[in-house]
């Protein structure tokens, strides 16, 4: 099946009881068992839901995977990931990772005696000089958080099975639509399906994808012990986001790649970050592993300072400020104190996330209307 048709039809059948086209919101907690040790499948929902299970097996087929798993949020997925490690364990992850992400690991893995080492992984050779005999696993996620580096899976996937690691890729930014981290031989997948597999803003919730029955096991176990499952209201949302991701990510990205050519060639920026710029430092790589080049744009000003990147947002009409991405709203963000505001400076500035970075997320809107308002903030951006 084609992604298209996998975006509607994956995971979900008329309801056998009704005929419903829709998958139900089996808003119960609990099951009826037919005789004392003999139910239909279903015993309480923490356990198993159907309208979850369709949620899961609709992702997995987005990510040509056999496994899907739902969470509550993006970062309890990636929080039942770690999880499979213990003390003493180490992860390699890339420098500029999602603010949350970093949050998870240095407050709550790290202080449990899980080490992570940061680096951009622009090369196998910065990688494997990082990898000893208590490193587990190395976590991707491409293009990156705001600065939309691009990783190259093929070849740290290479590194990770020639040293026997798990890899694990975030795949949130370019969505199942762009990129199949598991063609690329990655083990596991995860996504915060609260920005664009969901695509309306409207739901948080997480999920992870395997095609390995033993990983999906264990992290299974640590879906139902730990309990951070999503409630079936929420999985119907991210179930009706889906059939519509296709359409929305080609908009998306047509979009972006307006926003972007416009803001490069816009006297009153000095640097903007777009994988599909043939200047981007990941251009070529982005082609290779990417069908398009996704929605989100970060950029300079050409005045570099904190106060024109604020004066800037206060201007836009149209775009919001706002956290998150991936709805059909446009938004702009401020990384340094909105997304990463919870990363030390010294390694935000590390990790090239200045105060005068600002980020945005492409709607679907009128390609039109976005330019104007960018183009009305950016002349009133300098007073
Ligand atoms: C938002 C986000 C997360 C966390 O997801 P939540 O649903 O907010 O918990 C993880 N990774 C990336 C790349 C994200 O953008």
């Amino acid at each position: 099946m084609k992604f298209a048709t996998k975006a509607i039809h994956a995971g979900v059948k008329p309801d056998p009881a009704t005929g419903a086209i829709m998958t139900p919101i089996f808003q119960t907690s609990t099951f009826a068992f037919e005789s004392p040790g003999e139910h239909k499948g279903y015993e309480y929902s923490r356990v198993q839901n159907p309208t979850r299970e369709a949620l899961e097996k609709s992702i997995a087929a987005l990510e040509n995977g056999r496994y899907g798993l739902a969470f509550s949020s993006g970062v309890a997925a990636i929080d039942a990931v770690i999880r499979m490690l213990e003390s003493g364990d180490e992860v390699i992850a890339p420098t500029g990772l999602y603010g949350g992400s970093f949050r998870l690991f240095s407050r709550l893995f790290e202080p449990l005696g899980i080490k992570f080492h940061y680096t951009p992984m622009t090369s196998g050779g910065e990688v494997s000089g990082l990898i000893n005999e208590k490193t587990k696993m190395i976590w991707v996620e491409s293009p990156t958080n705001p600065l939309l580096r691009v990783i190259d899976l093929e070849m740290i996937s290479k590194l990770a099975k020639s040293h026997g690691l798990l890899l694990v890729v975030d795949n949130t930014f370019a969505s199942p639509f762009l990129q199949n981290p598991l063609d690329f031989a990655a083990d596991i997948v995860v996504h915060s399906a609260t920005k664009y597999l969901g695509g309306h803003s409207d739901v948080i919730l997480g999920a992870v994808v395997t095609n390995e029955e033993s990983l999906h096991k264990k992290i299974r176990i640590i879906q139902i012990t730990a309990g951070a499952v999503p409630g079936p209201n929420d999985c119907f949302l991210i179930l009706r986001g889906i059939k519509t991701l296709h359409l929305r990510m080609q908009r998306h990205c047509e979009n972006a790649r307006t926003i972007a050519m416009l803001l490069n060639d816009h006297p009153k920026v000095k640097n903007v970050f777009w994988p599909g710029l043939p200047g981007h430092p990941g251009h070529e790589i982005a082609r290779k592993q990417m069908r398009d080049f996704g929605g989100m744009v970060s950029f300079i000003l050409q005045q570099d300072t904190k106060k024109a990147a604020f004066r800037f947002m206060k201007k836009l009409q149209l775009f919001t400020i706002a956290e998150s991405l991936g709805g059909v709203e446009s938004l702009c963000g401020h990384p340094a104190t909105m997304s990463h505001g919870s990363m030390p400076r010294d390694q935000r500035e590390r990790a090239g996330i200045h105060d005068s970075l600002i980020r945005l997320s492409i709607g679907i809107e009128d390609t039109e209307d976005l330019e104007n308002d960018l183009i009305q903030a950016l002349g009133l951006s300098q007073e």
